[in-house]
């Protein structure tokens, strides 16, 4: 399928679901929406790009003079381009029903929105995320394709780390974030998106940022990170791996605890299956770690989907019905979090397949002590 075949037919995809359900239009803006229907992401600016999609299969593109000549695919999309010192919604809302139920990327402006309410008053808007996310949540073969090459690439910086490449002792965990993000994209990334370092008892907040705290002997460091992969200039794909590694020696308790949260891992991979709910794949994970006396320390959901986005849908927390299928890609990502001690996390992308999970980050799970 040719790139102008895939945008199209997710379009008419899209189109059929709004029809479904009664939609008369389709307004998004910033956020991976219009990526993924057109192949050109807005940049996230105060002037507003809007991709409006229509119940009658038609689409318009409205943006910014000045970046028009940066979108690509423009043969498939009416292309309207304004100019500074125009009024850029009445540009869009001239190509929307006067009535009719309109649906909007939650990603808009909040002032975007009121724009287009105030000259659209016989519109009812509403968020766009329930038709869309369940239609971008199965990946085709090249958008696999570029989740896996993503995740090869993250692979080798996680190999690099635990291989020692990577100087831990005595430097701050900015420092080590910022090489992290230098290898990111030395391996093929477009842009690093994120690296956690978590030492020492930073590592029992899940989400820290990199901080001057310096790195000792006994720390155990989370890092988790994660950047942009482009194919010929096309949307991007995310990566995000997490690995934990120990410097120096080991701290009482480390050992239980990383294999505990390795065990999780391995066992929620294992258990995958498509028809299994989201919520009965979490329970695998935290059932392990239940039985290690860890329950209360696994602070968040097993995992995320992961595609444009680097969290989209679906999310693997305990309790949801959410069935997983064929064709999803998500992180698993058990954790523990000891306050004041350490915390470890695993991460691995996972695609669903016919013949069960596939594991797109192939870097090493074993407990590294880094000299
Ligand atoms: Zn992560
Ligand atoms: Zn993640």
């Amino acid at each position: 399928m040719s790139l102008l075949e895939r945008y199209a037919e997710r379009r008419r995809r899209t189109v059929e679901a709004m029809r479904e359900r009664g939609v008369d239009a389709l307004v998004v803006t910033v956020g991976p929406e219009m990526p993924w229907l057109v192949g050109y992401e807005a940049m996230p600016l105060e002037r507003i790009t809007a991709l409006v999609v229509r119940s009658d299969g038609t689409a318009v593109l409205v943006v910014p003079a000045l970046e028009a000549p940066r979108v690509r695919h423009r043969d498939e999309v009416e292309l309207i381009a304004w100019r500074d010192g125009e009024d850029p919604f009445e540009r869009v809302a001239g190509v929307l029903p006067s009535q009719g139920r309109v649906l909007i990327g939650e990603r808009s402006r909040a002032g975007w929105l009121l724009e287009l309410m105030e000259r659209r008053p016989g519109c009812r808007f509403e968020a766009a995320g329930s038709l869309l996310a369940p239609l971008r949540r199965s990946k085709d073969p090249d958008e696999i394709a570029a989740l896996a090459a993503a995740a090869s690439a993250a692979d080798r910086v996680a190999e690099a780390l635990l291989a020692g490449e990577i100087p831990l002792l005595g430097r701050t965990e900015r420092e080590v974030s910022r090489e992290i993000a230098e290898r990111l994209v030395a391996a093929g990334h477009v842009r690093a998106n994120f690296a956690i370092v978590a030492s020492g008892p930073n590592g029992a907040s899940p989400h820290h940022d990199a901080s001057e705290r310096r790195i000792q002997v006994g720390d155990v460091v989370v890092c988790d990170f994660g950047g942009t992969w482009e194919v010929d200039g096309e949307p991007g794909y995310a990566s995000d791996t997490t690995r934990t590694v120990v410097v120096g020696r080991e701290p009482s308790g480390l050992r239980e605890v990383y294999q505990a949260v390795l065990e999780a891992h391995d066992a929620a991979i294992a258990g995958l299956r498509s028809g299994m709910t989201a919520g009965e794949a979490d329970a695998i994970a935290r059932g392990v770690l239940a039985n290690a006396g860890l329950a209360e320390v696994f602070l968040h959901r097993l995992g995320h989907g992961i595609g444009l986005e680097e969290h989209e849908e679906p999310y693997l927390a305990p309790g949801s019905m959410e069935e997983l299928r064929v064709a999803d890609a998500f992180s698993i990502e058990p954790g523990a979090y000891l306050a004041g001690r350490f915390g470890v996390r695993i991460e691995d992308i996972v695609v669903l397949e016919e013949r069960g999970p596939r594991r797109l980050n192939q870097s090493p799970t074993q407990l590294v002590v880094i000299e």
